[in-house]
């Protein structure tokens, strides 16, 4: 469907931080892209950050990278992955990328003389953005999420340009959806809607009106309770929808289209009603796909930054999408690496051992154990960015008996660096958005683990790293049993290592896990997953 002009539909949220929010958007996407609607979405994160990228995982989630090398914001990962659509860094708008353009105009003279403001020369910079967005990708309908809750100071201006937009673009062309909580404060107990009245006053005191309300709650929301909210809200009742608890994210779009807000949608854009018919069969098998294990794997992974699940939220969902797949669920149990050192053995408990992503020395030691065990014990082990290079580390010190073996980020005088400063990173000391990012292509090898994986020559996937394998090591490394499957840049960079004799040992430069998508699980987890159900069996016949 080609529409004359963009819609616009804009996300914002009320009450606290953690509503899901990001769910919400990315199903309201989901369902307008099911119904033949080309669509994208939109970040607003109104953080002073530039980008994601300086950002600890364990307070604000994992950092997110696109295709064209952008840090984004976690969400980015969930719109990719309810789209099955790639989303470049640009749909991923800060304060900092805002302000920096308007005062580098300010610098050049482009304002010519003006008294330079948030109204308008700021608001008019985010219309600019979003708008941008949504005519170049020639898009029927851009989702717009704005960060943060209503009534944050630092969200202020983004509002303000959101509110603009519908004056400007017409209120046939835009809809504020608001998100809020309907807490009970106890199982049983009745459904408050006061922090709802109070979000929607907030929205309203500078100058939106929600058209639609997307509540938050544990049990469906009841129809008394909906009547209140629209009431006070000045939203129509059919407009308000229930989010309740779902036993999966994925079932969120079914959840809101069983409850017509499709038809809602379609009728403020003018769409008109029943225009839009989603067209679920596809999608519903694999929501359903998620629901039907028949029994558990277990895997371990063992990292740096486990406090917060969501600092390897990608990780996750790829090893989620691997199991459902192949029919099994997978349970997950996140392991401090810094907790490790003389307790490793229950990682024996395990069917596989995921090392993912990190930085720095703290909980490094407790990597390199781990690589070490995995490979002893022959359990299936996936190493990813960091988790490929100790595992050539600890390879390095175990089996090529280079005891000091180390990678020059943790140990900058090691007399043998295994892992060393990619050479066009010499000299970087800007922190930012610095490191090798983004998609690249891959070589893989014939006749390896890797190609079995891929099944291709040349593969792509996206990196975020600042150190690589050191070449010189290669051959020792080789003739000790680990080899080096794939590379980039003809052959200068290591991308894939694996060794032959173990039942799974592989070990990725990249992070395949930012391309795995529901339905469609990445190649490397998918084989890793399957070959932990490989190990669970071979377990249990030795049991017998
Ligand atoms: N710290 C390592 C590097 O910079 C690994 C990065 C990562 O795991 N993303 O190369």
């Amino acid at each position: 469907m080609q529409a004359n002009s963009p819609k616009y539909l804009f996300v914002t949220g009320g009450v606290m931080s953690g509503l899901g929010k990001g769910v919400v958007t990315s199903s309201l996407a989901k369902l307008l892209q099911l119904s033949g609607h080309k669509i994208s979405c939109i970040k607003i994160d109104p953080y002073l950050n530039y980008d994601a990228g300086t950002m600890n995982p364990t307070a604000h989630g994992e950092v997110f990278v696109t295709e064209d090398g952008g840090e984004c914001d976690m969400d980015i990962g969930n719109y990719e992955r309810f789209l099955n659509q790639n989303i470049m860094k640009l749909h991923n708008i800060t304060t900092s990328q805002i302000y920096s353009r308007v005062i580098d105009a300010e610098r050049k003279g482009e304002y010519l003389g003006a008294c330079v403001q948030i109204i308008p020369h700021v608001t008019n910079e985010i219309k600019a953005r979003i708008k941008h967005i949504a005519l170049e990708e020639m898009l029927d309908v851009v989702a717009v999420e704005c960060g943060g809750t209503v009534g944050d100071m630092e969200s202020l201006p983004f509002l303000e340009a959101l509110r603009q937009m519908r004056l400007e673009e017409g209120p046939e062309n835009v809809i504020f959806v608001h998100v809020t909580l309907a807490p009970s404060l106890d199982v049983v107990g009745e459904q408050k809607t006061k922090p709802t009245q109070h979000s929607v006053q907030e929205l309203r005191r500078i100058g939106i009106q929600p058209d639609i309300l997307v509540v938050r709650c544990s049990l469906k929301l009841e129809d008394s309770v909906k009547k209140k909210i629209s009431m006070f809200s000045n939203v129509f009742q059919n407009d308000v929808f229930s989010c309740h608890d779902a036993k999966h994210i994925l079932e969120v779009p079914q959840m809101l289209y069983e409850q017509g807000i499709l038809g809602s949608i379609s009728k403020k854009f003018g769409y008109g009603e029943g225009v839009i018919e989603a067209s679920f069969a596809q999608w519903n098998a694999i929501v359903d796909s998620f629901k039907q294990s028949s029994s558990e794997v277990k895997i371990a992974m063992v990292g740096k930054y486990v406090k917060l699940a969501d600092s390897y939220v990608s990780i996750n969902q790829a090893l989620h999408h691997a199991g459902a797949k192949i029919g099994k669920a997978v349970k997950i149990d996140w392991i401090d690496s810094d907790e490790l050192n003389g307790n490793i053995d229950r990682l024996s408990k395990y069917d596989g051992i995921l090392v993912p992503g990190g930085f720095g020395s703290r909980g490094s030691e407790g990597i390199i154990s781990t690589a070490t065990y995995a490979r002893e014990k022959n359990i299936p082990y996936l190493g990813i960015c960091f988790g490929f290079q100790l595992a050539a580390v600890a390879f390095a010190r175990s089996v090529c008996g280079l005891a000091d073996a180390n990678s020059t980020e943790l140990a900058a005088q090691t007399k043998n660096p295994i892992i060393d400063l990619l050479p066009e990173q010499k000299g970087v000391s800007n922190k930012g958005g610095s490191l090798r990012l983004g998609a690249h292509e891959i070589e893989v090898s014939p006749s390896t683990l890797a190609h079995k994986v891929y099944n291709a020559e040349k593969i792509s996937k996206r990196h975020r790293h600042r150190y690589e394998f050191n070449k010189e090591y290669q051959k020792l490394l080789l003739e000790n049993g680990m080899i080096f499957s794939a590379s980039s840049d003809e052959g200068k960079r290591m991308e894939i290592l694996e060794i032959p004799s173990h039942k799974f040992y592989l070990a990725v430069q990249s992070h395949p896990e930012f391309s795995s998508r529901p339905g469609f699980p990445e190649e490397a987890f998918l084989s890793f997953v399957s070959a932990c159900v490989g190990a669970q069996s071979s377990a249990k016949l030795l049991k017998l």
